[in-house]
């Protein structure tokens, strides 16, 4: 994106996973979300003098596992150091994360539609703080804050990338991409409402005239965005924000900056810290993270199909893109779909089912997919007797609705009900001669060109079958008897 002064905005991100575990990543403390204030900790995650940090072989498996997805490199070697830092919420006075021997390096995510990736710099493990509740409207107003420390010692994964962003688009488009290829690996809750994945944004403006190493343009850095939108909005505003500076010929300062949602803001909340104001240093109190490269293999081996593969599955099988691009979205449904299409069911007829009234009837009982009455065998089922005929598109709507009502198999409702449609070319001929000659009128109107008179009549013909008529066939006979046969 490049702005009326010919500044190029550059956009990178930090993004903070909190990993699923079920106990913190150095203490034994439990990490459930939602628990009363300050009940779960211990004096490890405390940072109370003379304890020990015992490393979570847990949480190292989800980070390498999330590392390989996103294509990174994973270090073999790696370490802890401290990150030494005074804030209310970080009892330790400093928070143990990896600097220098990052756990892994080098990946990518794609941008979804576009050819272009954003290039990933490192992931590293990382302990969370603990959360300052603030007591007001927001931050700025606040009188006090309250702390909770259930939060301190929680682990998490930093995602760095490059700053190859060039929009807000650029940045939704990752976090999107981001977020899909890791709610494949069941790594992380993903909430960024609670808080269980956050997203820091860095954004600065290359001047047209520019050269030189964009590390050395001040860039802002923004935080308290809660949501993809909050994101492109904080961006957004930031660009403004920047741009007039600059064409001012004012300075755009290195900083840390909030964004407001109400007002859509950002504000000032410090001047940045490099790097050596934190003061890291190797944790002493933990050995080098050391991983056998035949464990990480065996990660490796063990990733699920990700959703650009699937993308291409599903195109292969005739799939429409945009159809895919709804599919891969969510693991549940791309999962649901193969597993109808492995009961025998064609991928588009059957992603034209799911995608319309199977979405919409789970979506009212509110079932998530593959629970429920409606399971892949049935669904598969159903698709096969509408492909052999036996089924008209509406006769399968109504079993399909059946389903989730009796919860039994379309076999048994199609003869419970008696349902079966009437294909038979003999059967229905004299049914289309006798609507001819009863709507004698009708008939006549569409001989002299009225195409909309034949609706007319194919309507009748249904009533008279009720409803069991193949309406293509109906169609047929009544245009090859209108029209004196050999209509094709
Ligand atoms: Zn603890």
């Amino acid at each position: 994106m490049i702005l009326d002064n010919g500044a190029e905005v550059i956009i990178g991100f930090e993004v903070h996973v909190e990993l699923k575990t079920a106990t913190k990543l150095f203490c034994p403390c439990p990490t459930a979300f939602g628990a009363a204030p300050n009940t779960s900790i211990c004096p490890v995650c405390l940072g109370h003098p003379g304890v020990l940090p015992a490393l979570n072989q847990g949480a190292v498996h989800l980070a390498v596992r999330a590392a390989l997805a996103l294509g990174c490199r994973i270090n073999l070697l790696s370490r802890f150091d401290r990150k030494n830092y005074f804030y209310a919420d970080l009892p330790k006075g400093y928070q143990i994360s990896q600097f220098d021997h990052p756990l892994a390096e080098r990946g990518a995510v794609a941008l979804p539609g576009t050819s272009r990736q954003v290039r990933i710099r490192r992931i590293h493990i990382e302990e969370e703080a603990g959360k300052l509740n603030h007591e007001g409207e927001n931050l700025w107003t606040a009188q006090s804050s309250l702390v909770d420390f259930n939060r301190a010692g929680i682990p998490l994964i930093e995602i760095v990338s490059e700053p190859d962003m060039r929009s807000p688009e650029d940045g939704r488009l990752y976090l999107h991409s981001l977020i899909r290829t890791l709610a494949y690996l069941d790594v992380s809750d993903l909430r960024m409402e609670e808080g269980s994945l956050r997203c820091d944004a860095n954004i600065s403006l290359k001047p047209a005239d520019f050269e030189g190493d964009l590390e050395d343009i001040p860039r802002v850095e923004l935080k308290n965005l809660n949501s993809i939108r909050s994101v492109v909005r904080g961006l957004e505003y930031e660009i403004e924000r920047q741009a007039a500076l600059l064409d001012a010929g004012r300075p755009v300062m290195r900083e840390t900056r909030g964004f407001d949602d109400a007002s859509g803001t950002t504000l000032s909340q410090r001047s940045k810290e490099a790097a050596n104001d934190y003061r890291y240093f190797p944790e002493p109190d933990l050995p080098p993270l050391m991983l056998e490269a035949a464990w990480v293999d065996g990660v490796r081996d063990a990733l699920p199909m990700l959703p650009d593969a699937w993308a291409a599955r599903m195109a292969e099988y005739g799939v429409r893109a945009q159809d895919a691009e709804v599919l891969v979205s969510d693991p549940a449904l791309v999962r649901f779909t193969d597993a109808v299409h492995a009961q025998g069911a064609p991928f588009p007829e059957a992603v034209s089912w799911i995608l319309g009234d199977v979405a919409r009837l789970q979506n009212a009982h509110h079932l998530p997919y593959g629970e429920g009455p409606l399971t892949a065998p049935r669904l598969a089922r159903l698709l096969a007797l509408v492909q052999d005929g036996r089924l008209s598109g509406r006769m399968a709507k109504e079993v399909l609705e059946a389903m989730y009502d009796n919860d039994q198999d379309p076999d048994v409702i199609v003869e419970t009900r008696g349902l079966r449609q009437v294909s038979d070319v003999q059967a229905l001929t004299a049914i289309v001669e006798r609507v001819i000659a009863e709507n004698a009128k009708v008939a006549e109107d569409f001989r002299t060109g009225k195409e909309k008179a034949l609706a007319y009549l194919v309507g009748q013909v249904m009533k008279a079958t009720r409803g069991q008529a193949e309406p293509a066939v109906a169609n047929r006979l009544l245009r090859e008897r209108l029209t004196g046969g050999g209509s094709q």
